[in-house]
């Protein structure tokens, strides 16, 4: 079957939840035995996210090849269990850039370059990319990014534009979201920024196919009746994309209301009904939880959970697969001091410190993790969290009182947690080639790497084998001078590179549950697939809930 495209606009109003929308539609087609893959234009000029901010743009999302993405590919990869790499997303900056390399080394034969044809040109290439691969999916979705009548997104539409009439009006569809506010005073739903935003992609010569109508109750007949009139699209064509407490009953409520049929219907995709028996499984459980634990989470961002974003799924699945339900609590590390720590804790059965970067908020999280340590309270400290769990080991248990991260103290006597340059040909060379004083760019150890995991730990009886890979986000590593020595007060190092070089997992064993892990496990968790760590951390949480609860 030739790859059929699916377009996602946005339109009215950012935040309107593009990329469950179009997760949860591939999640659909999927269910009907279709292959899925998702690719997300970004409109802005970074050439990716993984140099802005995280309360700017939210979590970086890192893929097994490495790319710095956009938070909603960690939603494509939750709902259609594939992986993502970079082709999955793009952005105008990086778009630019090709097409800047490909002038500067003389391949347009000393035309002008410009917007319409070279940047359109380069979108469509990047687009059609996909289904060019080995193995082309049966379906596309292109989700844009922004909201239709932005400056910036007008590139992208053009090209969605174009590539409709060289596709083919049966291998193209086009999705537009929006809002569709209720007045509460009035008692109605109201159309009209819906139909703004269509007159404006009809300006653009683009005629949306189907509407999916963001609103807080489903939109009664008359009012789709209404939409399809003023929007010329089909009446079945106007959909409602409901506010839900839970994001993984989108797929449900999508297909209640008959929307991948429609889809499928219009694409003249096989007739084949959505087996979601899985999906209503996991609704029932997280419906159904046997308990509740308390998770804090001690970070820098408490105030942005997007920030947090593949975290906070992963904790969730967890609970799911441990039939509790996880009430998550964001502690602001700068606020957290030996004399506090119990005043925050006191009430929480897990605590977990994650990635993050620079000083401010560290010694927070060291007493957070001492407080853990120290009370037999479950810990689980990823990448930063574990650099902080073995700075405080060394600090307290081993007797280097200066123990620190070449981050934090470079004239620290005791880099624990040091930059190991010399060990990685591609880092020396980014930082050899970096702006002298700037630590930004290019230095990381991104993306997934093989990890060994030593039998008879705790990790291993979470994962039950020896070989994995997980992603990674970070520069600096644990300093293998420091091995023996708190190897000795009891800490057990249960994951290393396969060559033993690298230090990927620290755990205790004299400790319910006390683990430290150098990458990212919330990226590979899934609603269907608790990640192994998450789940025996909530596990431990949730006996240690037991416990507290049997205590008053
Ligand atoms: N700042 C630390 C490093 O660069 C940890 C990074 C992270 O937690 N992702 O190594």
């Amino acid at each position: 079957m030739k790859t059929k495209y699916i377009f996602v606009t946005g339109g009215v109003l950012s935040s309107l939840g593009k990329g469950l929308a179009a997760a949860s539609l591939g999640a659909l087609l999927k269910a009907r035995g279709l292959s899925v893959t998702i690719q997300k234009l970004d409109p802005y000029i970074n050439v990716d996210p993984g140099t802005m901010n995280p309360f700017q743009h939210g979590e970086v999302f890192v893929t097994d090849d490495g790319a710095e993405t956009d938070l909603d590919l960690g939603h494509y990869e939750r709902y259609l269990g594939v992986p993502m790499s970079q082709k999955n997303n793009t952005t105008s900056g990086r778009i630019y850039f090709n097409v800047i390399n490909k002038e500067r080394r003389g391949d347009y034969l000393g035309g002008t370059v410009q917007v319409i044809p070279h940047i359109t040109d380069e979108i469509k290439r990047t687009v059609r990319s996909l289904a060019e691969a080995d193995n082309p999916p049966d379906v596309a979705i292109i989700e844009i990014g922004g909201t239709v009548g932005d400056i910036e997104g007008l590139p992208f539409l053009e090209a969605m534009r174009q590539l409709r009439s060289e596709l083919g009006r049966d291998n193209c569809l086009n999705i537009h979201l929006t809002l569709v506010p209720y007045l509460r005073s009035a008692g109605e739903h109201k159309t009209k920024p819906t139909q703004h935003s269509v007159k404006e992609l009809l300006s653009i010569g683009i005629q949306p196919d189907i509407i999916l109508c963001r609103c807080e109750a489903p939109i009664p007949a008359d009012v789709k009746r209404k939409i399809a009139l003023f929007c010329n699209v089909d009446e079945d064509a106007v959909f409602s994309s409901v506010d839900v407490k839970n994001v993984y009953e989108v797929p449900l409520k999508f297909y209640d209301e008959g929307f991948d049929q429609k889809v499928a219907i219009m694409l003249r995709l096989p007739a084949r009904n959505a087996d979601l028996t899985a999906w209503r499984q996991l609704i029932y459980d997280f419906d159904h939880p046997g308990g509740r634990v308390i998770i804090a989470i001690v970070g820098k961002y408490v105030d942005l959970k997007e920030a947090y974003k593949s975290l906070h799924e992963a904790l969730v699945h967890a609970g799911v697969a441990n039939h509790v339900s996880v009430e998550l609590r964001y502690v602001n590390s700068e606020e957290i001091t030996a004399d506090n720590a119990a005043g925050h804790f006191r009430d929480c059965h897990g605590i977990l410190v994650p990635g993050g970067f620079g000083y401010r908020g560290v010694e927070g999280k060291i007493e957070a993790i001492r407080y853990a340590r120290e009370n037999a309270i479950p810990f689980f400290g990823i990448c930063l969290g574990m650099q902080c769990a073995v700075i405080e080991f060394a600090r307290h248990v081993a007797g280097l009182t200066k123990a620190n991260s070449e981050e934090f103290d470079p004239k620290s006597p005791d880099r624990l947690i040091y930059l190991m340059t010399e060990w990685f040909d591609f880092r020396k060379q980014a930082m050899e080639t970096r702006d002298e004083g700037s630590n930004k760019g290019g230095t990381m150890r991104l993306g997934a790497y093989p990890c060994v995991v030593a039998p008879g730990t705790r990790a291993h009886g979470a994962y039950r084998t020896a070989n994995i890979s997980e992603r990674h986000r970070h520069r600096y590593e644990f300093n293998n001078a420091y091995k023996e020595l708190l190897g000795k007060h009891g800490m057990v190092f249960s994951g290393t590179s396969p060559d033993g070089s690298l230090v990927e997992m620290v755990e205790l064993p004299d400790h319910p549950w006390f683990l430290g892990c150098q990458f990212h496990p919330e990226f590979k968790s899934g609603p269907m697939h608790a990640h192994p760590l998450f789940r025996e951390f909530i596990r431990a949480a949730a006996a240690q809930a037991g416990e507290d609860g049997a205590k008053s």
